[in-house]
């Protein structure tokens, strides 16, 4: 009865033709016919992944988190109301709109929206990028990631973890809470930042190509303010990314090369040090901004260490080699 996969992602705007702009022609997605309020959006052979809902406000509307069936959907729903969780099926109508079999929701303890479902539909017309991207990372491993701000994330972590059976893949303790977890073989698929905020603080989508994100960086550093933060790679994906900053204010990650974890075999641990082996200078803070200059120190501390990831193409060729 496990949450196999992040499937879809819905934000609210008051910026609609901004975030088809960028969807589009800076992320490489394809837009999909919806009319009125709603815009969305394709990434594979899903007919949505990216959904924009018009609002007043800016931020995350609701996670599509995908089960494999009905009955998964049930057993979930039933664990959720024996710990006081109010469960809602959705009616058809708007499983329909989400272009699913069926659908619940409830509220994180944040209050995020959280829908599970099952049986996505698939577009019988093939992915067209918005930009010539060679296309995006999804199947098992889901659309990416999201990662949520939170001022409470022991509650959290019960909820996701304990309720939800998300399995956390590593954390770190200073100067804030931060944990990562898996539900398929991508490294992360969801995490909490212990910011003391609320909502949306990124998702992440994963190209197919290092060259979509190089090409894709060279578009967004053409527009002032766009990137949030600079090319870099994380320690823990060990993702190759940078940052747009979305029309709503909360990031999009875009990345490549993300080596795919044991989901079974894994074991939590803690990390102690910075997110990034290099890069990821945050251009969205102030130069003088300490927590700027703590992390662009904590990489330099990495790069002095000589701390490398694996070479992407060579664990590619490893499992290759593997096969034969
Ligand atoms: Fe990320």
């Amino acid at each position: 009865m496990t949450i196999s996969a992040l499937g879809y992602l819905g934000i609210r705007t008051g910026r609609l033709s901004d975030w088809a702009d960028f969807s589009t022609n800076l992320l490489g997605m394809q837009p999909v016919d919806k009319g009125g309020s709603m815009r969305a959006f394709r990434m594979d052979d899903r007919k949505q992944r990216l959904i924009l809902g018009e609002s007043d406000g800016e931020g995350l509307d609701f996670m599509g988190w995908e089960v494999a069936d009905p009955y998964s959907l049930d057993q979930l729903a039933d664990r959720l109301e024996n710990h006081g969780v109010a469960v809602t099926l959705a009616p058809a109508a708007l499983a329909d709109q989400r272009h699913v079999a069926r659908l619940i929701w409830f509220l994180d303890p944040d209050g995020n929206r959280v829908e599970l479902f099952c049986g996505p539909e698939t577009a019988s017309a093939p992915f067209t990028p918005g930009r010539p991207i060679s296309g995006f990372r999804t199947g098992a491993m889901g659309m990416g990631h999201a990662v949520l701000h939170s001022g409470n994330v022991e509650s959290l972590l019960t909820f996701y973890r304990d309720l939800l059976g998300f399995q956390v893949t590593d954390y770190g303790l200073t100067p804030y809470p931060l944990y990562f977890f898996h539900v398929n073989a991508r490294h992360h698929s969801f995490a909490l930042v212990g910011s003391g905020r609320k909502g949306l603080h990124h998702f992440m989508i994963e190209t197919t190509a290092l060259d979509d994100v190089g090409q894709g960086y060279d578009l967004a550093m053409l527009e002032a303010g766009r990137v949030a933060y600079t090319l870099g790679r994380h320690a823990n994906d060990p993702i190759i990314s940078f940052y747009a900053t979305s029309p709503s204010g909360f990031f999009v990650e875009y990345g490549w090369g993300s080596p795919a974890i044991d989901p079974n075999g894994w074991t939590a641990f803690e990390t102690t040090e910075g997110p990034s082996l290099w890069g990821h200078d945050r251009l969205h803070l102030a130069e003088d901004s300490p927590t700027r200059r703590r992390l662009k120190d904590m990489a330099l501390e990495t790069g002095r260490r000589g701390r490398r990831a694996p070479d992407p193409v060579c664990h590619l060729l490893d499992g290759v080699i593997g096969r034969e």
